[in-house]
């Protein structure tokens, strides 16, 4: 029988004094939404296309919708997307006005001959491509964040992320965020770095949340594959990285599935917004 599993998740900020009663049934039907896309033969880049901007429309997470702005008063937007098969990746980073920062993560890697655009140049593709437009942002955007930014500067955080591998075997991986709060303008973080952020090849799919500048400082994702090369398991090769990056004094966590349907989603920060969907149907979604 074919086999399919999934993971998401809405970012590694939060915090045990702060409500998650929207976010928890909230991931819980994307994943179901997702299962059924997966049961009729979705591919695994179409899914994480879709359930990303399932996070990103809701306003409940600090990416798309629910971004906060940078120090300079405005809202900078990163994401990426890999395809396992051909390792085709699509990346954006600093993307300005736009609804859905994956949409035009994947317009740049189908549409382009290009892995990343940022910025201006990133916006004027977008238009080229009929990419949703936002009006103002100061009206649009619902600063989910706010409830976690108890932290010291630069360490809180709430991206969005999701990994599948479908029916056929393929994995894909894909990241989406407005970034750490209190960042500096013009501040990329590891979501639309390919190999830090996000990772995909015919081993693994992962997806990373947390401070940026340590998943950057360590390849996380690509680590992840790099490591189960050398024969580690996928849990195994979770911890390592997610120790490398706690040795560096790094926080956050790590959503990833293999080629087998296994599923790792560790964290050392206080919590991780996720959910998952194992091979055998079992969906769950957590916080702590
Ligand atoms: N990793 C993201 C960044 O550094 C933040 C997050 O995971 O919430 O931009």
């Amino acid at each position: 029988m074919a086999k399919f599993a999934l993971a998401l998740h809405g970012g590694a900020g939060a915090r045990r004094s702060r409500d998650y009663s929207r976010e928890v049934p909230h991931m819980q039907g994307l994943v179901e939404a997702a299962r059924d896309r997966l049961r009729a033969g979705a591919s695994a880049l179409d899914v994480v296309v879709e359930v990303i901007q399932g996070l990103e429309d809701s306003g409940l997470y600090v990416a798309g919708k629910g971004a906060s702005p940078n120090l300079g008063g405005t809202y900078e937007l990163d994401a990426s997307l890999m395809n396992g098969p051909d390792r085709q990746a699509g990346a954006v980073a600093a993307l300005q006005g736009f609804r859905s920062p994956i949409a035009v993560a994947r317009l740049i890697m189908e549409k382009t001959p290009h892995v990343m655009l940022v910025g201006e140049g990133a916006a004027a593709f977008a238009k080229t491509q009929h990419a949703e437009t936002i009006g103002d942002p100061a009206a649009y955007y619902t600063h989910a964040g706010s409830g976690e930014s108890n932290h010291p500067p630069g360490l809180a955080h709430g991206t969005v992320g999701c990994v599948v591998l479908d029916a056929d075997g393929r994995l894909a991986a894909g990241t989406s965020t407005a970034g750490v709060f209190n960042k500096m303008p013009g501040r990329v973080g590891d979501a639309p770095i390919i190999a830090a952020g996000t990772w995909a090849d015919d081993r693994v799919a992962a997806s990373g949340t947390g401070q940026g500048e340590y998943f950057m400082r360590t390849a996380a994702c690509a680590q992840i594959s790099w490591r189960m090369r050398m024969g580690a398991s996928l849990p195994e090769a979770t911890k390592i990285v997610l120790e490398d990056i706690a040795g560096l004094g790094g926080e956050g966590g790590l959503i990833t599935v293999d080629r087998d349907g296994n599923i790792s989603t560790p964290f050392n920060s206080e919590g991780m917004k996720r959910a998952t969907l194992s091979v055998d149907g079992e969906i769950r979604s957590e916080v702590f």
